[in-house]
């Protein structure tokens, strides 16, 4: 019989209720291996109860035991690791080593998040005026919750639940309906590492448990990442009830490279960040701006044989470089952005859509793709595709190369590849993106910095992780304290420093 996955709502599991479910695929071999609760709002509202009576005493808890909480749930996700790589790999397609590489970069948050007491400190001014003294704390908001996409089961809910657990938050995630089982695993873990019933709860569902979230006003803010149009209604639909929200959305990250960069290395770090986890990342690099003829002639004759050459092999694989896609409709999506791309009128160098794996006839797999001669204007360039598929856009010159990206629907990452410090100084600055790599194809900052993107990739203010995700994850109350001696005389006029 096939498994059946509810929700965890209050420390345990809870089998669905609502009689919807969704069915979860093992995209090499294509099978239904399992099949996930869609939540009714009755159930979100008691995953919210829950969080909302776990709220006062772990908010009231002194930030360094929160942060031991951590501490243990780092430990305990890390003896985890290969269980929660196989299990993730198995329903998202990405090779093992990749998906170990997801619970990493997500661990790397909940290091970060292990640092609360000092980054929730507030500021202090002592004698502001006579007798006065300023301070500040940052306080936690409620219960809050994150709507996770598929692509980063580990890494993105726990980019958004340390930071916002660690600074006494409780929280609800909401994880994609094609790959929850990692989520579900990791609010266990957090059990297992001492948080209360009820601090981290997860509710499967779709857009019926979202619109639920939305409208719930006991939840006070939303992260989101996922694709934009969703992103942009999260964002509209979650201020307009009066909910702090950021909302990160798709991409289409350029990589520019200057006639002067080393070749080899620009080709061999695009084919990663191009191909890597088939392309279904919102960091992986679809398209490539060769400056000059010169470029470009080389960068498609040393990348072809490379993508032909690519390893495609079943997600558990230790030696493969790309697995498959998620789902077979989202395969099927890939190849008709292809068609599209030809029709367009752009070069098919590499065609990726009649590849089929041996002994896994049934998977959603497909090859690597290269297209050239890709422009503005172009359809297929414009959109995200989400696939292992490579458009080159040819620019004559510098400005033409900071244009492409920065004129973009998208502002998420972008790289360039130079020996030239200025040149690259220059881009950095000038570039309407919000991450940029200078010699670094996938410019993901580090946890103690802080991620999101600009324009269509990214709805509100505040970024993910980093100082900016405690800023997101707390309110700033500013307390003016004096402490008279004697009694003071009335004051009509609005005090001043003057
Ligand atoms: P998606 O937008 O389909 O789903 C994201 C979440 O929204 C899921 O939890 C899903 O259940 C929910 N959802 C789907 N349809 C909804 C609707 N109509 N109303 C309310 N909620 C809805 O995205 P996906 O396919 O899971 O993920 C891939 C997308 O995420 C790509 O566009 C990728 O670029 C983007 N992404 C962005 C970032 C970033 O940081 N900018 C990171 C990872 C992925």
């Amino acid at each position: 019989m096939t498994a059946e996955l509810g929700h965890f709502i209050n420390g345990e599991h809870v089998n669905g209720q609502s009689g919807r479910l969704h069915d979860i695929f093992n995209p090499t071999t294509g099978e239904v291996q399992a099949k996930v609760a869609l939540a009714a709002p009755a159930e979100v509202a008691h995953a919210v109860a829950a969080a909302e009576n776990a709220f006062p005493v772990w908010a009231a808890m002194n930030p360094q035991r929160r942060a031991r909480v951590l501490f243990k749930f780092k430990e305990l996700v890390e003896k985890d690791m290969e269980n929660l790589a196989k299990m993730l790999s198995s329903e998202h397609g990405k090779i093992l080593p990749d998906a170990r590489g997801d619970v990493q970069r997500g661990l790397e948050v909940v290091e970060f998040a292990c640092g609360i007491p000092h980054l929730q400190k507030g500021e202090y001014t002592e004698a502001a005026g006579p007798g006065i003294d300023v301070y500040s704390m940052r306080q936690p908001l409620g219960v809050v919750a994150g709507i996770t996409p598929f692509n980063f089961p580990a890494m993105i809910p726990m980019w958004m639940f340390s930071v916002a657990i660690a600074c006494g938050n409780t929280f609800i995630n909401k994880p994609s309906e094609k790959d929850p089982s990692v989520p579900l695993r990791l609010a266990e873990l957090m059990m297992e590492a001492g948080a209360p019933e009820g601090v981290l709860n997860v509710v499967n569902g779709d857009k019926e448990a979202v619109d639920a979230i939305i409208e719930d006003p006991r939840v006070k803010a939303i992260s989101f990442v996922g694709s934009s149009d969703i992103a942009q209604y999260i964002y509209a639909n979650g201020t307009k009830h009066n909910k702090r929200v950021q909302a990160f959305g798709g991409a289409k990250n350029h990589m520019i490279i200057l006639p002067d960069a080393d070749m080899e290395n620009a080709v061999n770090q695009l084919i990663g960040s191009a191909y890597g986890s088939a392309g279904e990342r919102c960091m992986a690099t679809p398209v490539a701006v060769p400056v000059g003829e010169g470029t470009a002639d080389a960068l498609v004759s040393i990348l072809k044989p490379k993508v032909e050459a690519l390893r495609i092999g079943p997600s558990l694989s230790e030696d493969s470089d790309l697995g498959p896609l998620v789902t077979a409709a989202h395969r099927d999506r890939v190849k008709a952005y292809i068609r599209m791309a030809a029709d367009e009128g752009q070069e098919l160098v590499v065609d990726g859509r009649e590849f089929s794996l041996q002994g896994y006839e049934n998977g959603f797999f497909m090859g690597g793709t290269l297209l050239d001669h890709a422009r503005p204007g172009h359809q297929s360039y414009h959109d995200e595709i989400f696939g292992p598929v490579l458009q080159i856009v040819r620019a004559e010159n510098f400005e033409e190369a900071i244009a492409l990206p920065s004129n973009h629907q998208y502002g998420n990452g972008v790289a360039i590849f130079t020996r030239n410090g200025a040149a690259a100084r220059e881009f950095a600055q000038k570039v309407n993106v919000g991450m940029v790599g200078v010699n670094v194809p996938i410019p993901v900052p580090v946890a103690y910095h802080t991620f999101g993107g600009w324009k269509r990739s990214g709805f509100g203010d505040t970024n993910q992780h980093g100082p900016e995700g405690v800023r997101f994850w707390t309110k700033i109350k500013t307390i003016t304290q004096r402490w008279p001696e004697d009694v003071q005389g009335s004051e009509f006029v609005i005090p001043t420093m003057e």
